[in-house]
């Protein structure tokens, strides 16, 4: 059922042209994932240049990195995880999308979340955490990563907790303890106790964040 509603968006998105970047693009860059089983949302910012070309999501050096720490929490991207982007298609240069493009690819991304119904939505760099929970200018991602916030996409309410993008983590190398790397780890390691163990833990808004650091 699911796979057929998002067969049905994804057509619709591969001949989209509301914005810009479907001039420039090679491919839609969709999904990775499997339906049927994702419990959580992954959502990144824009395809690269490998995922232009390929495709898919997170395939190029970030996203490989993003394969390792994933491993290493213990969550499964073939079966944990539904990934997408804010937009679909490649913007030039890898820059940041616009807001209107943005905007534009809106209407794929909450269909995409609607039809998963995950458990919980990782934002996964700065672009995601402002297109679902916007801020002030000095709030940056480094506050407010690795606590659960609460979104609402399209009237529907989901706990989310954003970290850092890969693409930020492939330029900071650091294994301190607060260093970048250090606290996505710990991030992953919450988010697989919170929703993908056996023993999921309650989340209280009021608590103490388990692994909050900054
Ligand atoms: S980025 Fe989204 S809105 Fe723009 S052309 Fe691609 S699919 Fe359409």
């Amino acid at each position: 059922m699911k796979k057929n509603c998002l067969e049905i968006v994804r057509s619709k998105c591969e001949s989209c042209k509301a914005c810009a970047l479907a001039k420039t693009r090679t491919n839609v860059v969709f999904s990775d994932g499997n339906p049927s089983t994702a419990k959580i949302v992954l959502i990144g910012e824009a395809p690269g240049e490998t995922e232009d070309l390929t495709g898919v999501p997170f395939v190029g050096r970030a996203g490989q990195l993003l394969n390792e720490f994933l491993e290493n929490a213990g969550i499964s991207r073939e079966d944990d995880l539904y990934m997408i982007n804010t937009v679909k298609c490649r913007p030039p240069e890898n820059r940041v999308p616009t807001d209107e493009e943005k905007a534009a690819c809106r209407k794929f991304l909450n269909a995409q979340i609607d039809i998963i119904n995950p458990k919980a939505i990782i934002l996964c760099g700065a672009t995601a955490l402002k297109e679902f929970y916007p801020t002030d200018k000095k709030t940056t991602i480094s506050k407010l990563r690795g606590q659960w916030l609460d979104i609402n996409v399209d009237g529907k309410d989901y706990k989310a907790m954003a970290i850092f993008h890969p693409s930020y983590l492939l330029r900071d190398h650091s294994l301190k303890e607060t260093s970048p790397r250090t606290l996505t780890a710990r991030d992953l390691a919450e988010i697989k106790a919170a929703y993908l163990s056996d023993n999921e833990i309650v989340i209280d808004q009021n608590a103490e964040n388990i692994f909050a650091c900054v």
